[in-house]
């Protein structure tokens, strides 16, 4: 298991540490074909692009059903499906994703929930404001002021991994790739607990820019797109293709990808080859 692990939190590095991609990088636009393959890669895979899926998304639950080894478990313990279907966030009201910012209000948190909401066309975030918490151990935090006990929290300036422009991770100043749990009808219900946290919570860190700390030189500022891009992320689109931190950001190819995901006609558990294609 342990083994396991591993690889899978080096094949994550390459998925969650994202450069700085050249937003005007437009891509050809996507057949009804091409985005329903991306969707199927994307959603599933660990790591890498497109074009190199890694096949590692579902894991299994450790012996106290609390620890997800892979990006998606079960969350009765069973196990990785042979032939899954579509993962996401079921969103909209009454399954709205507690959000919250570190430290301090940024717009981009604003602007990439915004445009994913606008594409989406539902709510999906409770965006609950701004918290302080002591991370001066990433991995002993007490989440225990916050009023949910789990959820996303956006910050800036606390990704001090790489130069990289942003990541999703399970915890502040980390790499440490972010896994979910699901429900049996593939619905994601929250972050799980990984590598053994000591404090047990849910929550997903979605971090902008590289931190000056450690290293000086690492000063990449994350746009708009990286933004949405790393809620995309976050949202179970997660690996890279063509348009999707593969040339642009975020372009049409992306936002095509999760209008077609969050689409009312793709619930939770639509089949990968029986996906209604958004336009
Ligand atoms: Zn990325």
């Amino acid at each position: 298991m342990k083994k396991y692990l591993l690889t899978l939190i080096v094949a994550g590095t390459a998925l969650i540490g994202c450069s700085n991609e050249d937003d005007n990088n437009e891509t050809a636009a996507f057949s009804e074909t091409e985005i329903a393959s991306a969707i199927k890669c994307s959603n599933l895979a660990e790591g890498g692009m497109c074009s190199q899926n890694m096949n590692g998304a579902w894991g299994e639950l450790d012996e106290t059903l609390t620890d997800c080894y892979g990006a998606y478990c079960f969350e009765d313990g069973s196990p990785a499906p042979e032939q899954p279907n579509l993962t996401r966030w079921r969103g909209g009201e009454g399954h709205l994703i507690p959000v919250y910012y570190f430290d301090k209000v940024d717009p981009r948190f604003e602007y990439a929930m915004d445009e994913v909401e606008r594409l989406v066309g539902y709510p999906l975030f409770d965006r609950k404001g701004v918290i302080t918490l002591d991370i001066s151990d990433s991995w002993q935090i007490d989440y225990s002021s916050l009023p949910t006990d789990w959820g996303f929290i956006w910050s800036q300036g606390t990704f001090t991994s790489s130069c990289s422009s942003g990541t999703v991770s399970n915890a502040p100043n980390s790499m440490g790739i972010s896994s979910y749990f699901v429900g049996l009808d593939y619905a994601i219900s929250k972050p799980n607990n990984r590598n053994g946290f000591d404090d047990y919570h849910h929550f997903s860190w979605i971090q902008l820019d590289s931190s000056a700390t450690p290293d000086p030189g690492c000063t990449t500022i994350a746009s708009d797109e990286v933004a949405v891009h790393e809620l995309g992320h976050a949202l179970g689109m997660n690996s890279h293709f063509e348009g999707f931190g593969d040339g642009a950001a975020f372009d049409q190819n992306a936002e095509r990808v999760l209008k077609t995901m969050y689409h009312p006609q793709n619930p939770p558990g639509q089949p990968f080859d029986a996906l209604y294609i958004a336009q």
